[in-house]
């Protein structure tokens, strides 16, 4: 997509100026409900409530602005707006499987993910495989005759594994597999999915597409008869809508995306090359590091990589990586990512060694860079490493 075709779609596609005072920002439609002139208008919406305004746990005009530009950012013909990336997930798999499917999902997706199409979707007659989304032989080999959808995320939130997109598509179609990625971690500006054959992409819009740390949502773009099936279905009726007023906010923080972006990804690349170098750390997991085992695959099939990557410590014990996560001075201790400030989460604080085990190494740390000065950001890692007391290795 060129620079011309992408600030189009940020600044104008799906606005309506005239309409509302040809003001900049469009307004939100703050409302429930619509009213009809006749009954038979009212009955005329009611049957066609996918493209009228009829009820806000429907279509509403302020959501349908941003639908536009996020489904022409990703490729597909249609994109449905829900209260959040969980949300959107769920309702993506849902529609697809029924008692007795199987689906397979790639072992290092986001933890909700897959609590979803494990423990949970287990108690309707759904199994669920875990594959390593590394190997697509290994996906093949999970695949079985009653295999509904492949469940991709692609880089992974926490080592930042990748999956071939492509040759993950053409396997799924070979099997008539349907294919749901979660695209998270680029945004359509990085990677597009659909332009590799993937059939719906989902996203929570609490990360980059909010990218200030102030809402929860979540994104499906696909197919318009997929769209029309998930609106009827898993939309309407589950019913974990966005609310205009996130739409708004999401419409807002669209149009500074590709500069927000631009600065996430140069500075953690920096961050990451930097700690590359730094004695007491063991591994860096970038995908735009050439030391990734995957730097080729991300090369052909992403732009760029963006702020989030992690690093594994040479920590003594836990409490040293907690250590280290407190003398941090620019870096929030926090979950989640995408806003304008820097984070870091260990995988220490939500897997504890001996209750529950991890699939991370033990002293993984999750960074997220922000959009700071990236001099303040090296200085107060540095300054944390600092104080990392000597291991066996170190001493
Ligand atoms: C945060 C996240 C989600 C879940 O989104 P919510 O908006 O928190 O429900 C899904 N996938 C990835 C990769 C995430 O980082």
């Amino acid at each position: 997509m060129t620079p011309e075709q992408i600030s189009h779609i940020i600044n104008e596609l799906g606005e309506d100026r005239a309409r509302y005072y040809n003001a900049a920002a469009a307004p939100i439609m703050q409302t429930s409900i619509f009213t009809f002139p006749t009954t038979e208008e009212l009955a005329e919406g009611l049957s066609h409530s996918f493209e009228r305004n009829v009820y806000s746990r429907g279509q509403n005009p302020t959501n349908q602005i941003l639908q536009k530009k996020l489904a022409a950012l990703e490729g597909t013909e249609e994109c449905l707006l829900f209260s959040s990336g969980v949300a959107a997930i769920s309702a993506a798999v849902l529609n697809e499987v029924g008692a007795g499917d199987h689906m397979v999902m790639v072992d290092k997706a986001y933890g909700p993910a897959r609590a979803l199409a494990g423990k949970y979707l287990a108690r309707f007659g759904v199994e669920c495989s875990l594959a390593d989304g590394k190997d697509p032989e290994a996906i093949a080999a999970a695949f079985r005759p009653n295999t509904k959808v492949l469940y991709l995320e692609t880089p992974s939130s926490m080592v930042l594994e990748l999956q071939d997109l492509t040759a993950c598509a053409e396997l799924a179609r070979r099997h008539g597999v349907v294919t749901i990625c979660d695209n998270t971690y680029a945004t359509p500006l990085y990677q597009r999915p659909a332009e590799h054959g993937i059939d719906v992409v989902v996203h929570s819009a609490s990360k980059y597409l909010g990218g200030h740390s102030d809402l929860v949502g979540g994104v499906v773009c696909t197919d318009g008869e997929r769209a029309r099936r998930i609106f009827a279905g898993e939309y309407l009726t589950l019913g974990g809508v966005m609310p205009p007023f996130h739409a708004w906010l999401i419409l807002r923080s669209l149009r500074t995306l590709p500069l927000r972006m631009e600065r996430h990804a140069a500075t953690a690349l920096r961050l990451a090359q930097w700690l590359e170098t730094h004695p007491r750390v063991l591994a860096v997991h970038h995908p735009f590091l050439p030391s990734h085992p995957q730097y080729e695959l991300a090369r052909r099939q992403m732009q760029s990589g963006t702020g989030l990557f992690s690093f594994e410590l040479d920590a003594p014990d836990r409490e040293a990586i907690f250590s280290f996560c407190d003398h941090l001075k620019c870096f929030h201790r926090a979950i989640s990512w995408g806003g304008y400030e820097s984070l870091v989460c260990p995988t220490a604080a939500s897997y504890n060694r001996q209750a529950q085990p991890s699939p991370y190494p033990w002293n993984l740390i999750r960074l997220h860079a922000g959009l700071e000065d990236p001099d303040l950001l090296q200085a107060d890692l540095e300054a944390a490493l600092a104080m990392v007391p000597a291991t066996a290795a170190t001493a």
